[in-house]
């Protein structure tokens, strides 16, 4: 069972994540986080060239595929073998971050995103995704708090209406694919979040 996690800065994916983790494991179920980019030493050594800038004058289709590389380093290496396994797993972003960065909002060709994400997550597609979906501006000033070792990236610098943008992207395809994707208000008091969040999953685990 696959389970992924979307939407724009600082709509407390991660912590939720973790969270969701330890109630899980705490009932007895057996448990892998991941996160994209990331999750393998070599998916993680991309994340820092992308995150950090480094691979930007080179173009954004450049930056696509190196997203999909670290993307296939990490199904095939953390995600199938879980998943064969018989564990949970939790990913933090996944295909939808890449329709909706690279392609809807981006300069990529939907076409060529969706061509990398059929070469890479053949036999790994999530069968719930929860999109936390909270206004631009919020999202920034919480995104402004955190610091983590390759924060403020980038991304988080970009103008609010890019973000508000990324956001309606996401909506969007939570209305299209509505058997997959539950939006899930992150502007709520946390406790109310944590609510939404066990409900779907529970929901999704007892399917
Ligand atoms: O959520 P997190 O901070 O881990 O995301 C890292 C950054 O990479 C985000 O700012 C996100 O916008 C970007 N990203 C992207 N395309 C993806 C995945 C992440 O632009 N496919």
């Amino acid at each position: 069972r696959f389970i992924t996690f979307e939407g724009g800065e600082g709509a407390g994916k991660s912590t939720q994540i973790k969270r969701l983790a330890e109630r899980l494991e705490a009932q007895g179920h057996s448990v892998l986080i991941t996160r994209e980019p990331g999750g393998t030493a070599g998916a993680e050594a991309i994340r820092h060239v992308i995150l950090s800038g480094a691979a930007e004058p080179y173009g954004t289709e450049m930056e696509a595929l190196l997203f999909a590389a670290a993307r296939s380093d990490n199904v095939q290496n953390i995600i199938l073998p879980a998943l064969r396994a018989g564990k949970i797993v939790l990913c933090d972003r996944f295909l939808d971050s890449s329709r909706v960065y690279q392609g809807m909002t981006g300069n990529v060709d939907m076409d060529f995103v969706l061509q990398m994400e059929r070469a890479v997550t053949e036999g790994a597609r999530p069968g719930l995704t929860l999109i936390f979906d909270l206004p631009a501006e919020i999202g920034a000033e919480r995104a402004a708090k955190r610091r983590t070792e390759d924060q403020p990236d980038r991304y988080e610098k970009e103008a609010l209406a890019q973000q508000e943008a990324r956001r309606q992207a996401f909506l969007k395809i939570a209305k299209d694919e509505p058997d997959r994707c539950l939006v899930i208000d992150a502007s709520q008091p946390i406790a109310d979040v944590n609510k939404a969040v066990d409900t779907a999953v529970d929901a999704y685990l007892g399917a």
